[in-house]
């Protein structure tokens, strides 16, 4: 795994919804060997622990990265007081990514703060995505346009019906699973939301990949703060989110 260490410029940061914010920071050697699925860790004003956020644009020509992450806690909100003009101290590229084949027709499915490492994937496969994304409401909708930009078909879902379909990604992602030909699933969110799609493409024998996010410490494998079951030769086996992840085959997960 290549990583570097460093503290990078914030170009632009923008609020995209209430306590969620978005950052294009110059990095050149981040952005250089990046892909979708990675995460970077980021010092967070005095603490000690970083706090990983995933990788929601590459820009290679420009040599930027862009992120979008939520105020959670101490930590991103330490973040979220970062400027434009200003220096992001990051850890990155860190991580095992989303497997990118050539598939002819992927769905990839976001559930509230896991949409962000499904737009690079967007930015991928186009015309031949299908994005679906969940929200709790209408005012923590986030990054519509931007899929939109990609040329992929999108689909939203809220909990509470304030915008798009009223009721969970899994409902318009079964449509689409029984109607048949999709070759690949991409899924980052809450883990019910990761269960109920690994067990829809488990049904229909449909490939699928999932980011799981588990608190995690080191983020490159030293530590044990950050593990998680999954079968490996048919034996349970310890994986580090952080390393071995946090994409895993939705087929190798102990739900
Ligand atoms: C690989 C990975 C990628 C991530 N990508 C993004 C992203 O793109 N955008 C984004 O907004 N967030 C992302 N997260 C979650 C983000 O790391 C946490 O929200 C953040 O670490 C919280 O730190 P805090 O100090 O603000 O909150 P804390 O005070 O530590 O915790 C506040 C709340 O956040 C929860 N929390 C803390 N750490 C995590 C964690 N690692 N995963 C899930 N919940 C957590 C706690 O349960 C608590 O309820 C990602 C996490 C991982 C592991």
């Amino acid at each position: 795994m290549k990583y570097t260490q460093g503290k990078y410029l914030i170009l632009k940061k923008t609020a995209v919804a209430r306590e969620i914010y978005s950052f294009i920071i110059k990095c050149p050697e981040i952005a250089d060997i990046a892909s979708a699925g990675q995460f970077v860790h980021i010092r967070a004003g005095n603490f000690t622990l970083r706090r990983p956020i995933s990788i929601c644009g590459i820009d290679r020509n420009k040599g930027t990265i862009r992120i979008v992450f939520e105020v959670r806690g101490e930590g991103t909100a330490e973040i979220s007081r970062l400027n434009e003009g200003s220096f992001i101290d990051m850890l990155a590229p860190l991580g095992h990514g989303f497997t990118i084949n050539r598939f002819k027709k992927v769905v990839l499915i976001g559930g509230g703060i896991g949409t962000p490492p499904m737009l690079p994937l967007a930015e991928i496969y186009g015309e031949k995505a299908v994005v679906i994304s969940g929200f709790r409401s209408a005012d923590a909708v986030i990054l519509q346009d931007d899929f939109k930009k990609t040329g992929a078909k999108t689909i939203l879902c809220t909990d509470d019906g304030s915008l798009g379909i009223h009721g969970f990604v899994t409902r318009p992602f079964t449509e689409l699973a029984e109607k048949g030909g999709i070759d690949a699933v991409y899924a980052c969110g809450p883990m019910p939301m990761l269960k109920g799609i690994a067990e829809i493409c488990k049904k229909y024998n449909i490939f699928c990949e999932v980011s799981l996010e588990e608190r995690m410490a080191c983020g490159i494998g030293a530590c044990l703060g950050c593990a998680c079951r999954t079968l490996r030769n048919d034996e349970e086996y310890f994986a580090h989110v952080c390393k071995d992840g946090p994409v895993f085959n939705a087929g190798e997960v102990i739900w």
